[in-house]
């Protein structure tokens, strides 16, 4: 059982506290989301500011006294951003600071007009997979629903936000309500006006949490931390796999693509030795063969917390990519890290603790948060002929990354040592170029985030996909198409910071 935490003042952002407020004073929740429309919209320093603009806003005031009795209980924000780090590519990590002094991250990827937000949902985790640093933490408490938005409102005062993924410290889904209390924050027009589409629940696999979220959010993208494709192996890696047999999981999650139309994003962390042999990626290839899934390869960083893994060789990364994408044909792509210099890296970003700061690389992360991305794009780097995208020759970005990304997507070509992509789903690049157009009207409306749009490429910390979330499907069609005609499709990511 997580420690409940106790917040005073609470979190204006924090729906099931302000729902409560207003019915024990017969007010109508409407008010409190004109309240929250304003906050959003003028950033105000204080609820009473809010209060005043609600009626230049508006026209008329909001009822009277409810603001300055909110104000005695709730405050604007209850979190604060104390350390910003700027990655070479432009990833951006926050440590934010929260009213008890502990600390979660949240990290922003950039992409030309289409940022996403890793968001945690816990403070630690208890999921305690044997290869992630967070889960070496041990769980330390469930955040408020209004403290996962306030990661969105720090993080929207530094770039519009167009994709949120719950990729961040935590299993989301073991803070359900709070969860999804943020999820409707994120998703009303009168707040972030995300599409559902737009939002990612990243989860290890919580049989029961997962049907839940199916019947009460079936728009949400769902990604699963697979990383075995056997019960036996799975619960050596993921502990708390024991519960849930691995048949019965990929049953639930598979129900939810039926239901969400899109394709299950399948993470799965190459660890040298334990889950990257060839027989695991024909095993793997058995147990997903003709599912609707995207598989993401994530080759293991090393991290400053002492572990026994190590990082794959590339020619086996290669080895098990092939048989997944070749003689599986599923559209499956391989995760570049970059950025470690923020300590972002998968799995393994670093937490800092108060005062120490972090330094560049992984071996200079003094603590670590770990963020997983799932899937973006936009990637900083795209591999050139004769390279690996994802390996020795990871680095570098830029313009040139962003190209090969936007090629990709279907703009253009892209060739490297496993093959080409060529006129990569045309309706991929189309859609995303209908995002683009579609985010940047929203952007003008001055909201700092879009309402809808196709989803730009999700990551945290330093991953990336090139797939987009809302294209994930266009994408997967499309990539299948291309995979019968026995084409290689390279999906180049990069990596921001990621945690499964
Ligand atoms: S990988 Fe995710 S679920 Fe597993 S311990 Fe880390 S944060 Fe928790």
């Amino acid at each position: 059982m997580v420690k409940a935490r106790k917040l005073s003042p609470l979190p204006v952002f924090d729906e099931a506290s302000v729902r409560t407020f207003l019915e024990e004073r017969g007010i109508k929740q409407l008010h409190a989301r004109q309240l929250w429309k304003v906050i959003i919209k003028n950033r105000p320093k204080t609820l009473q500011e809010a209060d005043g603009l609600a009626k230049l806003e508006m026209g008329k005031q909001l009822p009277t006294g409810m603001v300055a009795e909110l104000a005695e209980h709730f405050v604007l924000t209850t979190s604060r951003v104390v350390e910003k780090h700027v990655s070479g590519d432009g990833t951006v990590k926050l440590l934010v600071e929260l009213q008890d002094s502990q600390r979660v991250e949240a990290v922003i990827i950039r992409h030309e007009g289409r940022n996403t937000l890793c968001v945690s949902s816990q403070i630690g985790c208890q999921m305690g997979c044997s290869f992630c640093a967070t889960g070496t933490m041990g769980i330390k408490g469930n955040l408020l629903g209004g403290e996962i938005l306030e990661q969105l409102y720090h993080a929207s005062g530094v770039a519009p936000i167009r994709n949120i993924v719950f990729m961040g410290m935590g299993e989301p889904l073991q803070n359900y309500d709070a969860v999804m209390d943020a999820v409707r924050g994120m998703t009303d027009v009168k707040r972030f006006r995300l599409s559902h589409h737009q939002v990612t629940i990243s989860t290890v696999g919580i049989v029961h949490a997962i049907k839940r979220m199916t019947a009460d959010f079936p728009q949400l993208n769902l990604a699963l931390s697979l990383h075995a494709p056997s019960q036996a192996l799975r619960q050596q890696i993921v502990p708390s796999a024991k519960a849930f047999p691995i048949e019965k999981l990929l049953a639930v999650c598979l129900e939810h693509t039926r239901v969400s139309k899109k394709p299950l994003f399948v993470e799965y962390v190459l660890l040298k030795g334990v889950n990257d042999r060839p027989e695991h990626a024909q095993e793997l290839g058995q147990l997903l063969v003709g599912a609707s899934v995207i598989v993401n390869l994530i080759p293991y960083n090393p991290t400053d917390v002492a572990m026994d893994f190590e990082t794959p060789e590339d020619d086996d990364v290669d080895a098990f990519y092939t048989v997944l994408a070749h003689d599986y044909k599923l559209l499956t792509t391989v995760r570049v890290h970059h950025g470690r210099e923020i300590g972002g890296a998968c799995g393994q970003l670093a937490l800092t603790q108060p005062g120490k700061g972090e330094s560049a690389g992984p071996k200079g992360a003094p603590a670590v948060n770990d963020i997983e991305d799932l899937m973006g794009g936009g990637g900083r780097r795209g591999a050139k002929k004769g390279e690996r995208p994802w390996g020795k020759n990871r680095g570098g970005g830029g313009a040139a990354g962003r190209k090969v990304a936007r090629a990709a997507l279907g703009g253009g070509k892209l060739s490297h040592e496993k093959g080409a992509i060529g006129g990569v789903p045309s309706q991929v690049g189309k859609g995303q170029d209908r995002g683009d157009k579609e985010g940047k009207a929203e952007d003008q409306d001055g909201r700092g985030v879009s309402r809808r749009g196709m989803p730009a490429h999700v990551s945290c910390g330093q991953a990336t996909w090139i797939l987009s979330l809302a294209g994930a499907s266009v994408a997967m069609a499309a990539g299948l198409v291309l995979l019968r005609l026995g084409l290689t499709v390279w999906v180049v990511q990069e990596r921001h910071g990621s945690k499964r």
